[in-house]
């Protein structure tokens, strides 16, 4: 090769790079086209029995989707992904996690093998500025995610990817990072937060299948009101609401999902909710569609 075709070619060789890294974000958003908004779910997950069972929560759950447009993807905070850092899943393939115990066979024996997208967990990474979200290649579908969206779409034909909970963190700042994800809505993405406002396993009463204690009613028609009116700075504060709610919060980890959830909100948006039940003493089942 004569020197200077060589030069040549190498001055070309940064280009060609530059060209598949095009090719590369435009396949990117060629799969996710601009998509009119859509609606955000909160979602009251409960016991993992409710992936293999029928009744009233699972209806709830298929009646809640049935209204929107299928999504190109999910995006599920789970209540059961507590990392320190924010992490997204970026594997092909996730694997289905069978994280409880004491359950019957027929439940481990689920699997849920929606594809993963790893195109769209970098993209997500990519609008979050607020702190370095990392790709996750090891977690996969923990049950807050698979035990409902195997419900909802059996079919497991529409990818899922999850982001974690970063322990280290206060609710405002869950709620804060949660509203840097908000574009995914114009993409087709169907955001789930999944846990439960009312959740204090340590009270759980099995003998009372049907019925919240006193304080978690409390607390569950206190949670309603605040949404419903928007007030968002009183749901992140959720430490001074008072007794009844200092009960059904004992730990973050699944109400930190609603904040995900009312963070993506716009201010013209209704709320409706669904599933709206306390159970077994100790939980709620009250589920949230924003838009
Ligand atoms: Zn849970």
């Amino acid at each position: 090769m004569k020197r200077i075709d060589f030069l040549k070619s190498i001055a070309l060789l940064p280009l060609a790079g530059f060209a598949m890294q095009l090719n590369k974000i435009k396949s990117i958003s060629d799969s996710f086209e601009s998509t009119a908004k859509m609606p955000v779910l909160f979602v009251g997950h409960g016991s993992p029995m409710n992936a293999i069972e029928q009744n009233e929560f699972t209806a709830g759950w298929q009646t809640a989707i049935r209204s929107l447009p299928k999504p190109n993807a999910i995006l599920c905070i789970s209540a059961h992904w507590e990392t320190k850092g924010t992490f997204v899943t970026a594997m092909e393939k996730p694997q289905t996690i069978h994280d409880f115990g004491g359950f019957p066979q027929a439940l481990f024996d689920v699997q849920y093998p929606a594809p993963g997208n790893p195109d769209l967990a970098g993209q997500t990474r990519n609008m979050v500025t607020k702190t370095s979200v990392g790709l996750d290649e090891k977690w996969g579908l923990d049950h807050g995610a698979w035990s409902v969206i195997k419900v909802m779409y059996p079919g497991a034909d529409i990818p899922v990817i999850q982001m974690s909970l970063d322990y280290t963190h206060d609710p405002r700042y869950h709620y804060e990072l949660a509203k840097e994800l908000v574009s995914l809505r114009e993409k087709g993405v169907l955001i789930i937060g999944s846990g439960n406002m009312v959740h204090n396993l340590r009270m759980i009463d099995w003998r009372n299948q049907d019925q919240g204690f006193d304080w978690a009613q409390e607390a569950n028609s206190k949670f309603k009101k605040l949404i419903s009116a928007g007030d968002h700075e009183k749901l992140i504060n959720y430490g001074s609401l008072g007794r009844e709610v200092e009960l059904s919060v004992p730990s973050p980890e699944h109400y930190l999902p609603l904040l995900y959830a009312l963070s993506l909100k716009s201010q013209d948006e209704d709320v409706t909710f669904f599933n709206d039940k306390t159970v077994m003493g100790s939980l709620s089942m009250t589920s949230v569609r924003i838009g």
